[in-house]
């Protein structure tokens, strides 16, 4: 046995997490049926490793955006049932129904599909999918009555089968808002329809993550739940509400950003720090080098978000550059417990760093490190695209 070398920058990403995650998400979704989505390589976790966890753990189908992420999942080996939803005109339909990928459809690509099923001989398996009012893609609740008239006919005919319908939620991270029950009260309306036009979806779904975090606020939760919930966030720990945080919902975080210190060096009081100059120190201080940037995915923008090493946060001073950025050691704070800074910076430091090379920086990570919705709002994003963009030049390392 060898001590692994530490890698120098990565990303960790800890799959039991997401095993216990699924698990939890199951749980709230009272035991219904988890589509588990893995589009954009796994929102940035590593679409295979991901999609295999979720499996293993119960989920009972992966989705993705495109057909060619379904495919990328067939290629590594993926046997389970996956579905793609958004398509364009190079969409290769052939491929997916020799691959067994089922399809979203609703609109263009309906008489597309139909075509992939008689080239291919096969059979396309698809969900219906309704523009409940999000105003994307989805058929619209007048063209619909039309698409489960034609989906109906193509049925008999043998070229498809509707085993599903579903819609997208527009504005379910802010739950006291009406519109969540109206574009679900539409959804029921439509599944009415398709059943009257003789169509027998097994799998309405509606709920992505916080659709499925807030159900219990609605008066009827399971006309958010229906047969199946299509979460992605949460997957990954995250909570998609500013005012709640993972823990509260029982869920951890998939993915800790993290790297060695790359220098650390003494400098006087009023040295510039990185391009721009926009950051001075404020007295003589040591200063210590992250080697993540934004080439990386880091936010540019995300100047004073935390950087935890040992037992302190520091925030990121000045702008962050395409490989690295800097902390300054006198604003380093000690953490609580529960990893919220406290108290004030402990000016020591600046003098005799506890920081040295080759330490361990976190970016963000689980438990009581600094949370990628902390680095969302320094970089006035959301926490779905921090994780979503840290690139494929930072490795990814499973746990
Ligand atoms: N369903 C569709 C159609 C999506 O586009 C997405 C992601 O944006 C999801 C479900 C998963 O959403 P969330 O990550 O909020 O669970």
């Amino acid at each position: 046995w060898q001590p692994q070398e530490p890698s120098e920058r990565s990303a960790v990403v800890d799959l039991s997490a997401v095993w216990h995650n699924v698990v939890r998400l199951t749980q709230l979704a009272r035991g219904r049926k988890l589509i588990a989505v893995v589009k954009a390589d796994a929102y940035g976790h590593g679409a295979p490793e991901v999609a295999r966890t979720a499996l293993a753990a119960g989920a009972h189908m992966l989705g993705t955006a495109h057909v060619s992420e379904a495919v990328a999942l067939r290629d590594a080996g993926i046997t389970a049932p996956v579905i793609a939803w958004l398509h364009t005109m190079s969409t290769d339909f052939d491929e997916a129904l020799y691959r067994d990928v089922r399809l979203g459809v609703s609109g263009w690509e309906f008489d597309a599909v139909l075509q992939a099923a008689r080239r291919t001989g096969t059979t396309a398996v698809v969900h219906l999918k309704l523009d409940s009012g999000l105003g994307r893609n989805g058929a619209t609740p007048e063209q619909w009555p039309e698409l489960v008239a034609r989906a109906a006919r193509a049925q008999q005919e043998g070229l498809l089968t509707v085993e599903g319908v579903f819609t997208h939620l527009a504005v379910a991270d802010d739950p006291g808002r009406p519109e969540t029950q109206e574009q679900l009260d539409a959804l029921n309306e439509a599944v009415r329809t398709a059943r009257g036009a003789g169509l027998a979806p097994s799998l309405v779904h509606a709920a992505n993550t916080p659709g499925l975090l807030s159900a219990e606020q609605l008066a009827d939760p399971d006309s958010m739940l229906r047969d199946a919930v299509r979460v992605g966030l949460g997957l990954y720990g995250l909570s998609p509400f500013e005012d709640r945080t993972p823990q509260d919902f029982g869920l951890i975080p998939a993915m800790t950003l993290r790297a060695r210190v790359a220098n650390v060096k003494a400098v006087p009081r009023d040295s510039g720090v990185s391009y721009g100059l926009s950051y001075r120190t404020a007295r003589d201080t040591h200063l210590a080098l992250i080697p993540l940037g934004y080439a990386d995915g880091v936010p540019r923008v995300a100047t004073g978000a935390p950087v935890r090493i040992g037992g302190r946060v520091y925030p990121v001073v000045g702008r962050i550059a395409m490989d690295q950025c800097v902390v300054d050691l006198a604003l380093g704070r000690t953490v609580t417990p529960e990893g919220v800074p406290a108290g004030q910076p402990v000016l020591d430091e600046a003098v005799d760093p506890l920081v040295h090379v080759g330490d361990e920086a976190v970016l963000f990570g689980a438990g009581d490190h600094p949370s990628v919705t902390e680095w969302a709002d320094a970089a006035g994003t959301i926490n779905y695209e921090v994780v979503t963009r840290i690139s494929p030049r930072v490795p990814r390392e499973y746990t």
